[in-house]
């Protein structure tokens, strides 16, 4: 299956092939058909499954198809500052090559952000991505005109219901034309959630998309770190291991490639694969570590999907994985068929809380290691005071708020 058989506009294939997205995945595939053929839609689908793209590709093609003057033609609700300006980023991206504009509304912030969001809400924004109580701080103004808003999201609808914004959601529906085309996202369907879909969808189309989880026989370990303490915890792992298959991941080249001199220099019989290496480099050391002739491999992402090499006694993460899905899918390399594996993850302050969203997406937590004693103090487990950190820095700099003039988030590929 290709984006091209959906049917999107052209400009939008664009914006598609400039993310560098090459296949739909399994939750775009069932729910752009439909939600192109106008239906309401109810799905169930974990973050890392590509659900965004999925609402936000056919209600992006369907604007630029069925243009109209009308201010604000979509609205997309979501329980978090975060998820609204991380939806907006990944809206930005993929519209690119369109002349269609989106705006992130949450709360907090100075008056001057809630001036720039009454400015861009009452002067033709196409997509509002809103948090509840700012979207309804502005909707009892009163200057939001929804006459056109055809199109109405709600995203991870169970969170939003354990948050506390049954109430808020029950009023923002009260706000929005009869006569709309309704989508509903959420991880599960608790009874509240089936309620909600009563009073919010017309006839929907229900897809459930589950995501796999780790098989159980995979023993799950994770050490909380300093970056400086990554290599040496490394090599004290293997060193009392002593293994004859381990897989190392590594978010970047530059990671892999300086984690493999570090173990080389210390002895250990290891190789690093990424995508500077040619293809009959990258086969050659791959036979020589199915054969054993090497016993540890340090690999970027290239690696961590497909490609079956059985009896891989220890799955190392050193750096966490981008997202739940990969995280499944790289620690799937142990434990194959029969045998039974170990995945260790470091985690550097940095990725606390992407951790705690894998932990999340597993729906249990993986139990955390004692560095050893001579390695130094290791920093707490404690990735909600991480992540308010963030979040408070990036409110300092610049929100993510767009209008018309917009720059793309990252740079589109040259064709
Ligand atoms: P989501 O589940 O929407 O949070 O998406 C998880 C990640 O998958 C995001 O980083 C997206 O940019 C990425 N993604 C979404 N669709 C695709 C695709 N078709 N191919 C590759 N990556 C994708």
């Amino acid at each position: 299956m290709s984006f091209k058989n959906f049917g999107l506009d052209s400009r939008v294939l664009e914006g598609i092939e400039s993310m560098g997205y090459e296949n739909p995945t399994p939750v775009q595939e069932q729910t752009i058909p439909i939600i192109l053929e106008g239906k309401d839609i109810i799905v169930s689908a974990q973050t890392g499954t590509g659900k965004t793209a999925a609402f936000l590709l056919p209600v992006l093609s369907k604007i630029i198809t069925d243009p109209h003057e009308e201010l604000i033609k979509a609205m997309v609700v979501v329980p978090t500052r975060e998820l609204a300006i991380q939806i907006n980023q990944h809206m930005e991206g993929l519209s690119y090559f369109t002349s269609v504009s989106s705006i992130a509304v949450y709360g907090g912030g100075d008056g001057s952000l809630y001036a720039r969001e009454k400015q861009a809400l009452t002067s033709g924004i196409d997509v509002a991505i809103c948090t509840p109580g700012r979207l309804i701080a502005h909707l009892n103004m009163g200057y939001m005109n929804l006459a056109g808003l055809k199109y109405f999201i709600l995203d991870e609808a169970d969170r939003m219901l354990d948050m506390g914004f049954n109430d808020d959601i029950i009023k923002i529906l009260s706000f929005l034309p009869k006569k709309r085309q309704s989508l509903l996202f959420s991880a599960t369907f608790p009874k509240k959630i089936r309620e909600l879909a009563r009073q919010m969808l017309v006839n929907p189309a229900e897809i459930n998309i589950s995501l796999s989880k780790p098989p159980e026989k995979i023993a799950q370990l994770a050490y909380v770190v300093y970056d400086n303490q990554k290599i040496p915890l490394i090599k004290d792992i293997l060193q009392h291991k002593n293994l004859k298959s381990v897989l190392i991941f590594c978010s970047t080249k530059i990671s892999a490639k300086q984690l493999s001199r570090e173990l080389k220099t210390s002895g250990f019989a290891i190789m690093d694969i990424h995508s500077d290496l040619d293809q009959k480099n990258r086969e050659e050391v791959l036979t020589d570590f199915k054969n054993r002739k090497l016993n540890i491999l340090v690999a970027t992402d290239i690696l961590s999907r497909g490609i079956d090499i059985d009896d891989i006694e220890l799955v190392v993460n050193f750096d966490v994985p981008h997202d739940g899905e990969d995280y499944i899918h790289r620690i799937g390399r142990t434990a194959r068929a029969e045998s039974n594996g170990e995945a260790i993850t470091l985690i550097t302050d940095k990725d606390q809380y992407k951790f705690l969203k894998i932990e999340k997406l597993l729906d249990s937590t993986v139990p955390k290691g004692q560095v050893p004693e001579y390695l130094g103090a290791a920093p707490a487990y404690d990735p909600k005071a991480r992540s308010d950190q963030k979040f408070n820095h990036f409110r300092k700099g610049k929100p993510s708020s767009k209008t018309r003039n917009k720059k793309p988030f990252h740079k589109p590929r040259k064709k």
